[in-house]
């Protein structure tokens, strides 16, 4: 797969899948294989989690670089994870074909600037409190050698209500495609923090213009280790796949 094609052409659409740890080579080729089966074209797992508890699972790290470059050679996929450090750059670069930029790391310009003198594309998370004038001013860091792409990733942005876990600014995606050139994903996983609303939100999306969706999704997520209760479930997961086909369409967008 030609996958600056599927990044930047737009007329494809871009489905990044995955867990949001991975847990054991077991469970990543498991889910791997599912979300392939169903359409997704890259394939998301961390490796490192920045988690606001110490207490909490951290990702596997360095244990998890051979197992998650088995199953994405194994599947035939790209992959998309979270780099945290700039010190994990030359490592991580052999395993993976999109640097994840987290939410928290979205001012985070000594990484910005690291990632700028490499050729992959960086997914750039939202900063859960950032204007949409700092995340492009975060974005032009990353194209300032003019060797690596950033796509924009709405994420949700805090706000007093937490009926949601985040509030997803579609407004900001519809923005960004009018204004800006770079490419929008939209992740209604951490954009709302509820299972039963990443189908709705994720359709919403695509009318809003996004050009891909990058979704959480677990073989069993009451047993995840992280972020359970907003991955979706095998059969959930092909529900999304499904429906996205037929707005796709009405937007003359491909994903299969
Ligand atoms: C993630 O995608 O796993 C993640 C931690 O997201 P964010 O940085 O948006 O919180
Ligand atoms: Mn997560």
């Amino acid at each position: 797969m030609d996958l600056n094609k599927l990044l930047f052409d737009k007329t494809k659409f871009s489905l990044m899948a995955g867990p949001c740890s991975i847990e054991s080579e077991e469970h990543f080729q498991k889910t791997a294989t599912y979300v392939k089966e169903a359409g997704a074209q890259i394939l998301r797992g961390g490796i490192y989690k920045l988690r606001t508890s110490k207490d909490s699972f951290q990702g596997l790290g360095l244990e998890a670089y051979e197992l998650a470059n088995k199953v994405r050679k194994n599947m035939d996929m790209p992959f998309v994870t979270e780099i945290t450090d700039p010190r994990q750059t030359s490592a991580l670069a052999e395993v993976t074909d999109i640097f994840q930029v987290g939410s928290r790391n979205m001012y985070n310009y000594d990484l910005l600037k690291e990632l700028s003198l490499g050729d992959k594309p960086v997914l750039l998370k939202r900063g859960f409190s950032a204007t949409v004038d700092e995340w492009v001013k975060a974005a032009e860091y990353v194209e300032a050698n003019g060797t690596a792409k950033a796509l924009l990733c709405e994420r949700g942005i805090r706000s007093f209500d937490n009926t949601t876990r985040n509030v997803l600014d579609l407004a900001s995606v519809a923005y960004l495609k009018q204004h800006t050139h770079y490419p929008v994903i939209v992740d209604p996983s951490h954009a709302t923090g509820r299972r039963d609303l990443i189908i709705p939100m994720s359709l919403a999306a695509v009318a809003a213009g996004a050009d891909g969706l990058i979704v959480e999704t677990h073989p069993t997520p009451e047993n995840a280790m992280s972020d359970g209760f907003q991955s979706l479930n095998p059969e959930e997961f092909r529900e999304l796949t499904e429906k996205l086909k037929g707005i796709l369409k009405l937007f003359n967008r491909e994903l299969f």
